[in-house]
């Protein structure tokens, strides 16, 4: 939802290359925002090609809901404190990542973050500030430590009752993955699948140009402040422009660092360059939990991965092996 405005896509210049097109789809999937683009020899090729992205992204969203009772991951937290479920390989190795990205963060990304959601609304619906009694209990569910997993008998189990795990923050990135490699396995030779921000590219345009992507400026949504190439890779923004409560004039922002159950703060906007958008997604969030140092740093010592970063007073920051030419 915050993503889809703070990353357009650019078609840089005319189609040469002769019968070659890119078409684009945008949909409503996973709650959000989808843009799926792929460069085919006419819109039969191009319909059906998006519809099977579609159908992987649906699959994949009834595998890791949390809103849908009968899905695995509820399954899961229904059993939290009672049992371990047995889930498919596909969500095993999922969480299985998910908590290396939580002790590669020090658990700035936590998918059991989710227990804290009741009482952070960004809805509207919040009235006041919860107390800092409320916010301590918030997060006494919160520990990726408590997730155990089984590989031998493909079991998962969150020790505490009350435990949750939710894949509001990685779960688009993998969305977007899945349905690129699809895509590629069927010979579609150049595309784009946005998840409202997500954004998963391989080949080029038609003329032969790179797929380019222009960041928003998150102090003024009508302005880009950088246009960037994207070859065969992902890029990620998450930004607490969008989705916030205010209170007493001071915003608190949608991602909140499980170890204290508080609100980010300092950072306004953190794009991500990766491999592959899970990944980026997963770090984009976790940089905003960890802040712009420790976020900068951490990032530095990734290979393949860089950021940039917007500060709440507009500074930008990017790591150190990326250039941005501001527009
Ligand atoms: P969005 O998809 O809203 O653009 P993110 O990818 O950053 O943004 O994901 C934010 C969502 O992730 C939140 O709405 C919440 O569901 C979840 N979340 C918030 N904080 C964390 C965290 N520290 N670790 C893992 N998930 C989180
Ligand atoms: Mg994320």
């Amino acid at each position: 939802m915050i993503r889809q405005v703070s990353i357009i896509l650019i078609f840089c210049s005319c189609v040469i290359a002769i019968g070659q097109q890119p078409y684009k789809q945008t949909m409503k999937l996973m709650g959000s925002r989808f843009d799926i683009t792929v460069v085919a020899k006419d819109s039969i090729e191009a319909n059906l090609h998006i519809l099977l992205a579609v159908n992987e992204i649906k699959r994949i969203e009834k595998l890791i809901s949390s809103w849908d009772t009968n899905s695995e991951t509820s399954l899961i937290n229904k059993n939290a404190g009672v049992s371990p479920i047995q889930v498919s390989q596909e969500l095993y190795q999922l969480i299985e990542r998910s908590i290396k990205i939580s002790e590669l963060t020090d658990g700035a990304f936590d998918i059991s973050y989710a227990s804290i959601d009741k009482i952070w609304q960004f809805n509207g619906s919040m009235q006041r500030l919860p107390n800092v009694k409320e916010i301590k209990q918030s997060v006494a569910k919160v520990g990726y430590k408590n997730i155990v997993l089984n590989k031998a008998e493909s079991t998962i189990f969150l020790k505490q009752k009350g435990m949750k795990i939710g894949f509001g923050a990685i779960g688009k990135g993998y969305a977007a993955d899945k349905a690129k490699e699809l895509l590629i396995s069927k010979g579609v030779v150049s595309g784009i699948v946005n998840a409202s921000g997500d954004m998963n590219t391989w080949g080029r345009q038609p003329n032969g140009e790179e797929w380019k992507v222009a960041i928003t400026n998150p102090l003024n949504k009508n302005k880009a402040f950088a246009l960037l190439p994207i070859t065969n890779g992902a890029v990620v923004t998450s930004g607490n422009y969008e989705k916030f409560v205010l209170f007493d004039g001071k915003k608190y922002s949608h991602i909140i660092d499980p170890r204290t159950g508080y609100p980010s703060k300092g950072i306004i906007s953190v794009t991500v360059f990766a491999p592959k958008s899970e990944l980026a997604d997963a770090l984009a969030t976790s940089v905003f939990v960890m802040g712009k140092e420790v976020g900068l740093n951490r990032i530095n010592q990734l290979p393949n991965i860089e950021c940039v970063i917007v500060d709440d007073l507009g500074k930008v920051s990017t790591s150190k092996n990326i250039k941005i030419n501001t527009l």
